[in-house]
């Protein structure tokens, strides 16, 4: 048996290297490393893939964030609604511009943004809601875009961990998550879904003066040569990186459902335990498994950790920390929240390795080591 790990991207590498060495070989051979045909072809590529007008490439899936944060005109003293179960980057980029974020529950199924408790959370400040798709399970995107326009606040969908899921509205209108909002931001983190070799991130907008302002904004507010309009970063994806990137999009959805098989096979394995809960799929949206993460009751979550590590069987804990609890937002009154259902999650909530690459064999192992220890 292979070693196990969280995710395999070196055995992933070898099934394309060929196809992969050509096109990096071919980056270098013509030495257009930043921009060009290379990076413009992939963001045309990825667009078509999302049905989405545009996208707009950057160095990193936190700066495709607070660069959509920025392109929508939101400022010091304005609000935004997250989720604190989360990522840090999602609110760590709002901070940053003086941006207070909100800090809203969970639904305890989906994990995602709760959008019951996003109405009562809005005030006059508020301007922008930012769920996250978490581990690859859409957040309620009907709900959540109909309160948007309600109170006239704009959506930006943390994509980095669901590409490819696909959303279906009550009207059967069937959308990529990362295209519903006025903004959809993702990263090619290597581990990532659609991992690069390196960094990487994109921007999504249907929005044509949006798009603009996105790419504006990224390449230091110039809109012409030497002419620089409004303040921005730099934010580049790399050729090398975009030529990888365009190799592992025409497999993306067959790297989809052998994620979507490996969590069946869990699934399978796990019914019926009454100690484990499996990852809740709403019938709407199609959970591309960027993390199997169970939730695990009456047993040890680090008794359990500690004996699979034990048996060369990694797992992993996103995250130990909610982002209210975070040192980090003592500053923005963290620690006057109230969030149950978030703490509750973050104290049972544990990842079995998932990734294109997992067999049977592998899957057999880490559930029989799984079930071995609640059985003790
Ligand atoms: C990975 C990730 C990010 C940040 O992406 P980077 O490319 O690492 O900057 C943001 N939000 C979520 C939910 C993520 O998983």
């Amino acid at each position: 048996m292979r070693p196990l790990q969280m995710v395999d991207t070196k055995t992933q590498y070898q099934k394309i290297k060929k196809e992969v060495d050509a096109a990096v070989i071919a980056v270098m051979e013509s030495s257009q490393f930043i921009g060009g045909k290379t990076v413009s072809d992939f963001a045309a590529n990825l667009a078509t893939y999302h049905g989405s007008k545009h996208v707009v490439p950057c160095a990193n899936g936190t700066d495709a964030l607070q660069i959509a944060m920025m392109a929508l005109g939101l400022k010091a003293g304005d609000e935004v609604i997250t989720p604190s179960f989360t990522y840090i980057a999602t609110v760590e980029v709002a901070a940053l511009l003086g941006i207070k974020p909100i800090f809203v529950e969970v639904d305890p199924k989906t994990f995602c943004i709760d959008p019951v408790i996003i109405e009562k959370a809005i005030t006059p400040k508020t301007k922008a809601i930012v769920p996250v798709h978490l581990y690859g399970h859409a957040a309620d995107m009907e709900t959540i875009m109909a309160i948007a326009q309600k109170h006239n606040l704009f959506v930006i969908e943390d994509n980095a961990q669901a590409i490819g899921n696909d959303y279906a509205f009550s009207n059967g209108k069937v959308k990529k998550t990362g295209t519903i909002g006025h903004i959809g931001c993702t990263s090619f983190y290597p581990s990532k879904n659609l991992g690069a070799f390196g960094d990487g991130g994109a921007m999504f907008t249907d929005d044509d003066a949006l798009a603009e302002q996105l790419r504006m904004i990224a390449s230091h507010g110039q809109s012409k040569r030497y002419y620089h309009d409004v303040v921005g970063c730099n934010s580049r994806l790399d050729a090398m990186q975009a030529a990888i990137l365009d190799i592992k999009l025409k497999h993306l959805d067959e790297y989809i459902a052998a994620r979507r098989k490996a969590a069946d096979f869990y699934d399978a394995a796990f019914a019926g335990n009454d100690q484990i809960t499996v990852p809740f799929r709403a019938a709407n949206n199609t959970h591309v498994f960027h993390q199997y993460t169970i939730l695990l009751e009456g047993a040890s979550r680090d008794a359990l950790s500690q004996f699979l590590a034990d048996k060369g069987v990694p797992s992993m804990i996103y995250y130990p920390v909610p982002a209210h609890r975070q040192k980090m937002f003592d500053a923005f009154g963290g620690s006057d929240y109230h969030l149950p259902v978030t703490d509750w999650l973050t104290e049972r909530v544990i990842s079995l390795p998932i990734h294109t690459e997992l067999d049977e064999e592998q899957q057999q192992f880490i559930v029989s080591k799984v079930l071995e220890f609640l059985d003790n």
